[in-house]
């Protein structure tokens, strides 16, 4: 019997979290642990200075008062009675493709798992107007299965997005990179009504650089998006450049 950890960024009651665990319940036991409240764009954010508190919503359904990295820490390591064989987190209500990885919570929880050894799947619907998280759920499903059959990749972790399609919509699956965000008239300003001013973060609809293997190509051509993502980001072109650069002890 497999044992997967669900987890997610959206909260414990977000309709994404549902689909994700009655499509995953078939490949084995499936246990819940998720923020009792939304925490998208949270990142890979760790709480250490309150108590976290697990508040017990069904069977084997557990809410924490924290991020998805202190809920996927605290059922591995601490709460479930065995290790998982699978982490699963999502799906997400958006989409999680380029730079935009490293806001993300779902990606962050799935990261965790990577992190403690276990192998995670990232999953989000790329959409904020479609609601029919089955697809993507179905879609999950499809790529548990082949993880757990196929056994442990080595310290990297799946980021799938799928298309706002029905299932016989969906053209097929790619194998992607992760594209590059363009990021235009993302800090609005505004005045409040005591006539001092605020700035609110991510206006416009986002844009991106073409690129025919990136994860936005592919969903964007109505294709499921899978991309390995790596743990270690140490970047291969860094050492020349900084071993290039004369800087010396002062
Ligand atoms: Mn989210």
């Amino acid at each position: 019997m497999k044992r997967i950890l669900i987890s997610n960024d959206d909260g414990i009651h977000a309709p994404g979290i549902k689909a994700l665990a009655e499509g995953l319940s078939a490949l084995g036991e499936v246990s819940i642990m998720a923020p009792l409240t939304e925490q998208s764009a949270t990142s890979h954010s760790l709480t250490l200075y309150r108590p976290l508190r697990v508040k017990e919503m069904g069977p084997r359904t557990y809410a924490v008062e924290g991020t998805p990295t202190d809920c996927v820490l605290l059922a591995v390591r601490e709460f479930l009675p065995e290790r998982p064989d699978l982490v699963v987190s999502g799906v997400n209500q958006g989409p999680n493709m380029g730079e935009d990885v490293i806001y993300s919570g779902t990606v962050a929880a799935a990261m965790e798992g990577a992190i403690l050894g276990v192998p995670s799947i990232a999953v989000s619907l790329a959409s904020w107007e479609v609601f029919d998280f089955a697809p993507a759920a179905a879609i999950a499903r499809a790529v548990a299965e082949a993880m757990l059959s196929a056994g442990p990749p080595a310290r990297f972790l799946v980021n799938i997005n799928v298309p706002p399609l029905p299932l016989d919509q969906i053209r097929g699956m790619r194998v992607t990179r992760l594209g590059t965000r363009v990021y235009n008239d993302a800090i609005v300003k505004k005045t409040d009504p005591r006539g001092r001013a605020y700035y609110w973060i991510g206006g416009a609809k986002p844009s991106w650089e073409p690129g025919a293997d990136t994860d936005f190509a592919a969903v964007e051509e109505g294709y499921v998006s899978l991309t390995p993502l790596l743990l270690d980001i140490t970047a291969p072109a860094g050492f020349d450049f900084l071993r290039g650069l004369d800087i010396r002890i002062p």
